[in-house]
C-alpha cells in the first residue's frame, strides 16, 4: 500500500526535512509512502503573492485567507482525511497516529502567523490536531512528527513488527510507557568510576520472569511519570 500525504504549506522545502532519512527515508524511496506539496503562495493574490490580511475584530498578527487556502485545497486531486494542524486540536496520541496510517491519503494544513481563517476549516471540515500544549511558529514541524510517528507504522517499514506492538502507549504495552532497556557490555563502568550492572533478572534467561520485571517496570515508570495513562 502506498500512504500519500498532501501538504499545504508556505514552506514546501521544509519537506521531506528529516523524513528523507533513515527508515522513513529508505521507505519513502521504495515507495511505501510518498507526499506533495502544494505551495499555498502559489494562490496568492496581486504582484506580492498575498495570502493572509489582518484579523477582524482587531488584535495582533494575520490571518491566512479562507479563499487562498480553499483553492490550494482544491487544486489536490484526492485529499482523503483533512487535517489542519493547530494547537488548539485534539490531541495527537498513538491511537490517532495509527488511524492516520491506516487511510490511503491525508491532506495536512499547515498554518503561519496567527492561523488560518475558520470559515475554510468549517466549510471543508478539517479535523484540528495537535502534538502539544506549546505554540510552534508554523505548521510545518508539527506536519512532520505527524507523518513520523504514522509513517514508522507502514507494513515493512520497522522490518520487525514486534517493535511497534510492545512501544510505550501501544496496546502490546497496556498503553504504558515502556520499561527500560540495557544493552552490553554487562558491567559499565560510568566515567564517575561507578561499575552499573545490568539488572539480573535480564541475563536470567527466564522468559517469563523478565516479562514480569518489565511489567513492572512499566507500572511503575507510568505511575511516576504519567499516572493519566494509568487511569486511561
Ligand atoms: N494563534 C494561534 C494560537 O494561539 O492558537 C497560534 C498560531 S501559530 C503561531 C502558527 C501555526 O503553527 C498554527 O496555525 C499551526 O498550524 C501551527 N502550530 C503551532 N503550534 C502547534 C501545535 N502545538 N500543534 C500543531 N500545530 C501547531
Amino acid at each position: 500500500m502506498n500512504w500519500h500525504v498532501n501538504i499545504l504549506t508556505l514552506f514546501p522545502e521544509m519537506f521531506p526535512g528529516s523524513l528523507g532519512q533513515s527508515l522513513s527515508g529508505k521507505a519513502l524511496d521504495r515507495g511505501d509512502w510518498s507526499y506533495s506539496c502544494v505551495n499555498i503562495r502559489d494562490f496568492g493574490e496581486g504582484v506580492h503573492k498575498t495570502v493572509d490580511d489582518t484579523p477582524y475584530g482587531g488584535g495582533a498578527g494575520m490571518v491566512m485567507r479562507a479563499d487562498i487556502i480553499e483553492s490550494a485545497l482544491l487544486s489536490v486531486e484526492n485529499p482523503g482525511r483533512k487535517i489542519y494542524l493547530s494547537p488548539r486540536g485534539k490531541p495527537l496520541t498513538q491511537a490517532l497516529v495509527q488511524e492516520f496510517s491506516q487511510e490511503p491519503a491525508l491532506t495536512l494544513l499547515c498554518g503561519r502567523y496567527e492561523g488560518v481563517d475558520q470559515r475554510v476549516l468549517d466549510a471543508h471540515e478539517f479535523e484540528e490536531v495537535s502534538i502539544g500544549d506549546y505554540v510552534l511558529s508554523g505548521g510545518e514541524p508539527a506536519a512532520l512528527i505527524l507523518m513520523d510517528a504514522c509513517i514508522r507504522l507502514l507494513p515493512g517499514v520497522m522490518g520487525n513488527d514486534e517493535t511497534v506492538s510492545e512501544e510505550s502507549f501501544s496496546e502490546g504495552a497496556g498503553g504504558m510507557l515502556e520499561y527500560p532497556h540495557y544493552t552490553r557490555p554487562a558491567d559499565w563502568q560510568s566515567a564517575s568510576g561507578d561499575v552499573l550492572s545490568v539488572p539480573e533478572v535480564l541475563t536470567s534467561g527466564n522468559h517469563a520472569k523478565i516479562e514480569e520485571w518489565r511489567r513492572a517496570q512499566s507500572e511503575k515508570l507510568t505511575a511516576a511519570r504519567r499516572p493519566d495513562l494509568l487511569k486511561k
